[in-house]
């Protein structure tokens, strides 16, 4: 049986004043059965981190570096994620792969480090709204996550977590039909299951894109689909929460 997982990817908004208010409001409330992660921008990790620390809430960076140490301006390892106390590490965002030119590649190094330092990757997947037109979904989400078979094998999916986001429903207030975010997820495990079928079982696929206190309960009731990677709706405690509280 796999547990359910809200994430939040809170992107680069915030600040000092309103990370700490935000967790403040999460804490006090009420997250029903899911489990929760949030992802702040990675200056606020520590300050969120300590202020997790006595609650089952985890946290998450939002990138993680290829390389392990060394000469890479503006990165951040796998270690120093781990060490400021996080669980999870996004990987592939549409954002990272369309506005700073992230590969399938890179991604998949990306993950394996993440992996390597023993955090749990959340390897984002999805087609832009031309492919969704053209009819590729499977093709393109087969094709990133080939990537990560090629780079880590299936093993590598044994601790991680996938979130299926459409780029045409990240931000935009379109939402994909339970019935079509199920058919992709259903998919995903289906291709993961042709090289393990345990794994293919175990694994969490979370949807993103707009998900909200309105839609969240059909998303939830699909067989295939463990929970949400929530963008705009993670910056409210309250919206954040009546999204658990859906699952
Ligand atoms: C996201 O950025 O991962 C996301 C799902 O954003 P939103 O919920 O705002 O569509």
């Amino acid at each position: 049986m796999r547990s359910s997982l809200i994430a939040g990817n809170w992107k680069m908004n915030g600040s000092l004043q309103s990370v700490v208010e935000l967790i403040d409001g999460i804490k006090d409330g009420d997250a029903g059965q899911a489990e929760l992660a949030v992802c702040p921008p990675s200056v606020f990790l520590m300050k969120v981190g300590g202020m997790l620390d006595d609650t089952d809430i985890a946290l998450g960076a939002q990138n993680v570096c290829n390389h392990d140490v060394g000469a890479y301006t503006g990165e951040i390892s796998a270690a120093m994620l781990t060490e400021c106390g996080c669980r999870y590490a996004i990987v592939g965002h549409s954002e990272r792969r369309s506005l700073y030119l992230e590969s399938d590649e890179l991604v998949a190094a990306r993950f394996a480090m993440a992996v390597s330092a023993g955090l749990t990757p959340i390897l984002c997947v999805g087609e832009t709204l031309y492919e969704h037109e053209q009819g590729v979904t499977e093709a393109v989400v087969a094709k990133q996550i080939d990537a990560v078979l090629e780079n880590c094998g299936i093993a590598g999916f044994a601790q991680a977590v996938i979130a299926y986001e459409p780029v045409w429903a990240i931000g935009t207030g379109l939402v994909a039909s339970p019935e079509l975010a199920q058919s992709v997820h259903h998919f995903i495990r289906g291709k993961l299951a042709a090289s393990d079928g345990e794994i293919a079982q175990q694994i969490r696929i979370l949807y993103g894109g707009s998900m909200n206190s309105s839609n969240a309960a059909d998303l939830l009731s699909q067989a295939d689909i463990d929970g949400g990677l929530i963008g705009g709706a993670s910056l409210k405690a309250d919206d954040f929460l009546a999204i658990a509280q859906s699952v």
